[in-house]
């Protein structure tokens, strides 16, 4: 028989997959001792059940859900609907992966009509039995019934404006009473029924709604951004309720740990004095930071801090965690790995490794290449910022430096994003709002605090954030903002400080950002653990700069066409393309040559010695030539020719299919003086370069080759001019011809290329466009379809294809070393700085990987984790 339902002593933190992670924690916590009220869970097995069987809970599901309730009655000593002593409970999804704000939790469970007034003469507190009465219809309506919350929350704000109250726990208990009849007949109103009176059919249509929550909206949109498959299924946690909303000895909070901002080693929070469950986190009342529980329930501090010290040890992280006080007597509802950003995670990862918590093969792990791309982020200036006009201050939610027009809502924010940079300025956020947080830069609140909606999101975004800027007076209905004296309206520009909470008006000079020490350390640990080298796709010094200072090991790729666009070349490009025959054309080449060649001085400079890889010349040459009028007319003058002949010339280059047409090394076969002008400038360079005391190591890679003879014929000319060169200067250099392998075929026969290859570089890019047959410049248009039809689990231009293309490499590297047992091996496509790609490549023998430079750092780590993960699989 399936065991459906787990009592929280029969759980623990590994049992995630099946009670979700909230479940998993709340076991693993109950076996620790800590005081979590007793409760069960509805395994996600349940839920998925509940999706095959129709959408009906089965009876043996519900069986296991009575003997459980049964149970934590008699623990409770307390009953369901007991008209002697009311049960209340928590009905609270928990997923596999936290997915925060997605799914609601239903909070006292279990009043009514009758068990309200029970539980109000038994405590002596009408006031709070019905504030717990009215929470719980406001809650059931809209998470299980769908009525939308605002409906109730006019009733409040009406009776508040009324009394003058500024607070919801200004209400008196008649207040309350009122509200509640109020609600009942919304309730009655928007539903069609009355309110469920009987508690049992109130718990079973919570636990349905928790299923049917699932599938709602939001979670999909959510699961969908963060690659969490539609199949894990919710578990539901039962659990009695405590109260946090008994008088000015209760509370509710959420900690952190540590600091989920910067990582500081110290207790980080909010709370609220005499509140329910999620006031802290919807932003009602401003919450106080935890620091002050210090002063207000000294005790009640200390244990928490005690707790989260015990958590934090436990589970090896910093720890999110929630927590309610019920007359002074402190339950922890709810742990969790928290949140946190990159600088904070490095930061964090760090100490616990100082500590002596994890070692740095855990401490690495736990970075990402997202981390690292937002420590790149750039920062504003110093400078500007004190001559900027600052609008407002808020809470720094989430890091980050950002600019853009302001919009209002969501939908607008998304649509105006399609053409400019965009700041989602509201009150608040909620779920809803994820798609237009996702087009923003940066998202600025009036309202909330350091765990509101949009603080949590933003920061799971990596997105910069500034929330509770309570100076902000947002008037939708105008689309205006005031502050202060000035007032924006829709479309205009601020400048965001997620890392100060200050805003600015206009546009503030950004710079780049600085590492921190301990970022450092944990690039210095991957360095240690690597075995792949990682190196720089560089067209420029000034990319191999930005490369090498990033730790570059070398030069993967030079693509030399790059230099042929820049604006004093491009027009003798374009006139040695158009040359009708070899001798015309070399009056260009020669002309190219010296410019060339001084590029490659440079940048023979800058590697100092390091490995520099340049790939002749590559791309079909119409993409060269000119497509508007005015150019075509004025190369047709330099050249002497008419416009007429001009545009038959451009006409016959193009082509059909050009990625597939005149391109790379077939380009060196019919005009072999164009790869020879290039081989004789690197020669050039080098010579000079070792004669001013640089040492070379230069390799020449030859693209697109697929047919053994197309490298042999190439290779033979361009060695043969090199070896030319030494001989002539007598100054001999370091040079490897080789070729980029980027054609199944040459995977397939890479045995005989490697006849005449020193090196292989897999051109990722073309690899995966050639053995799928997608165009790389077209694709994306299906792409995103073919994922969302579950066709394509990932982008194979994104994450390298592994039972494909990666197949095909370890046929060519295979291949490759039985002819040439120590050939150089690498990839340069943009594989090369992805993080889940190169831990593909890092098991199937090759040397090195080449990124872009601001991926160097993201492909160290990965490296390195591609060796731990090894380890641990061994
Ligand atoms: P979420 O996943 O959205 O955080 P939770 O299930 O953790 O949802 O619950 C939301 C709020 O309700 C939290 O503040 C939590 O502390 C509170 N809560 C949940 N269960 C109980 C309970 N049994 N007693 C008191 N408060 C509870
Ligand atoms: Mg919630
Ligand atoms: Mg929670």
């Amino acid at each position: 028989m399936t065991k459906y339902v787990y009592n929280f002593k029969e759980g623990n933190k590994d049992m995630k997959s099946l009670l979700g992670g909230k479940g998993a924690n709340l076991a693993e916590m109950s076996s620790l001792g800590i005081s979590v009220p007793p409760g069960f869970t509805i395994t996600t097995e349940s839920c998925n059940d509940y999706y095959e069987n129709n959408m009906r809970i089965k009876p043996e599901i519900i069986k296991q859900i009575n003997e459980q309730l049964e149970i934590l009655e008699k623990t409770m000593n307390k009953g369901l609907g007991s008209l002697e002593d009311p049960l209340l409970v928590s009905v609270r999804s928990g997923a596999v992966f936290s997915m925060p704000g997605m799914m609601d939790t239903i909070l006292n469970l279990g009043l009514n009509d009758e068990t309200t007034i029970v539980l109000a003469k038994k405590n002596n507190d009408y006031k709070f039995a019905y504030d717990s009465y009215r929470r719980f219809i406001q809650m059931f309506a809209d998470v299980v019934m769908g009525v939308e919350k605002y409906k109730f929350e006019t009733v409040l704000s009406r009776i508040k404006e009324q009394k003058n109250y500024s607070q919801d726990s200004d209400m008196t208990s008649e207040d309350l009473f009122e509200v509640v009849e109020e609600f009942k007949k919304i309730y009655r109103k928007e539903v069609g029924n009355d309110f469920p009176n009987n508690v049992k059919e109130q718990l079973m249509l919570a636990v349905e709604a928790v299923f049917k929550s699932w599938n709602n909206n939001r979670a999909k949109v959510y699961r969908r951004l963060n690659g969490i498959s539609d199949k894990l299924g919710t578990a539901v946690n039962i659990q009695a309720m405590v109260f946090g909303n008994m008088g000015d000895n209760c509370g509710t909070g959420v900690c952190f740990s540590r600091n989920p901002s910067t990582g500081e080693n110290k207790l980080f929070g909010e709370y609220l004095i005499n509140a329910q469950g999620e006031d802290v986190v919807a932003g009602i009342r401003t919450p106080k930071p935890v620091s002050v529980l210090e002063e207000e329930l000294p005790e009640v501090y200390k244990e928490l801090l005690n707790i989260t010290k015990v958590l934090e040890n436990h589970y090896k992280d910093m720890q999110d965690i929630e927590f309610t006080i019920e007359n002074e007597k402190l339950y922890i509802l709810q742990t969790r790995n928290g949140k946190r950003t990159a600088l904070s995670a490095v930061e964090i990862a760090v100490s616990l490794v100082e500590e002596g918590i994890i070692t740095k093969e855990e401490a690495l792990l736990r970075i990402n290449s997202d981390d690292i791309n937002k420590l790149l982020h750039p920062t504003f200036e110093t400078k500007a910022l004190k001559e900027a006009k600052q609008l407002t201050q808020g809470l720094a939610a989430s890091p980050g430096a950002s600019t853009g027009a302001i919009y209002f809502t969501a939908e607008e924010a998304v649509q105006a994003s399609s053409t400019k940079d965009v700041i989602l300025v509201r009150e608040e956020t909620s779920p809803e709002d994820i798609e237009g947080m996702v087009s923003s830069k940066a998202i600025v609140t009036s309202r909330g605090g350091m765990t509101s909606h949009a603080a949590v999101v933003a920061r799971g975004m990596g997105k910069c954030c500034v929330c509770g800027a309570q100076s902000m007076f947002i008037d939708y209905a105008t689309k205006t903002v005031r502050i202060g004296d000035i007032t924006l309206k829709e479309g205009d520009i601020i400048s965001v400080d997620g890392s100060s909470g200050k805003v600015y008006l206009g546009e503030v000079a950004k710079s780049d950002s600085s590492f921190t020490d301990s970022f450092k350390k944990i690039i210095s640990w991957a360095d240690e653990i690597r075995e792949l080298k990682v190196f720089v796709n560089a067209d420029n010094e000034k990319d191999a700069k930005v490369g090498f200072e990033f730790g570059a090991e070398g030069i993967g790729l030079c693509r030399t066409e790059h230099m042929f666009f820049e604006e004093d070349r491009i027009s003798l490009v374009r006139k040695m393309i158009l040359s009708s025959t070899e001798e015309e054309r070399k009056v260009f080449l020669d002309k190219l040559q010296p410019i060339q060649s001084e590029d490659f001085y440079k940048i023979f400079k800058e590697a100092q010695g390091k490995s520099v890889n340049i790939r002749l010349l590559d791309p079909p040459l119409h993409e060269f030539l000119p497509h508007d009028e005015k150019t075509v007319n004025i190369i047709a003058k330099e050249l002497e020719i008419s416009v007429e002949q001009l545009e038959n010339k451009i006409k016959s280059i193009s082509e059909f299919n050009p990625m597939m047409g005149h391109r790379g090394c077939r380009l060196g076969v019919t005009y072999p003086e164009i790869y020879l002008m290039q081989a004789k400038a690197i020669s050039q360079a080098a010579i000079l370069a070792t004669k001013d005391g640089y040492e070379v190591n230069v390799e020449v890679m030859i693209p697109l080759v697929g047919i053994e003879a197309e490298l042999k014929y190439l290779k033979d000319r361009i060695e043969f001019l090199l070896e030319k060169d030494i001989q002539q200067y007598g100054v001999p250099f370091n040079y490897k011809i080789g070729t980029m392998i980027e054609i199944p075929r040459a995977c397939l026969t890479a045995d005989k290329i490697a006849n005449h290859a020193e090196f292989f570089s897999f051109g990722t890019n073309d690899l995966t466009q050639m053995t799928f047959g997608y165009s790389r410049d077209d694709a994306e248009k299906f792409i995103d379809i073919y994922k969302k039809k579950n066709i394509l689990e990932q982008d194979p231009f994104i994450n390298l294809d592994e039972s494909g293309v990666l197949e095909l490499m370890k046929i060519a590297v295979n291949k490759a070393k039985q002819t040439r047992h120590n050939i150089k091996l690498g990839i340069c496509g943009e594989h090369g700085g992805d993080e889940k790609s190169i831990e593909s490549v890092g098991n199937i023998g090759i040397h090195y990987v080449s990124c872009s430079p601001y991926r160097v750092l993201i492909a160290k780590l990965a490296a390195a984790k591609t060796v731990i993960k090894r380890n641990i699989n061994k």
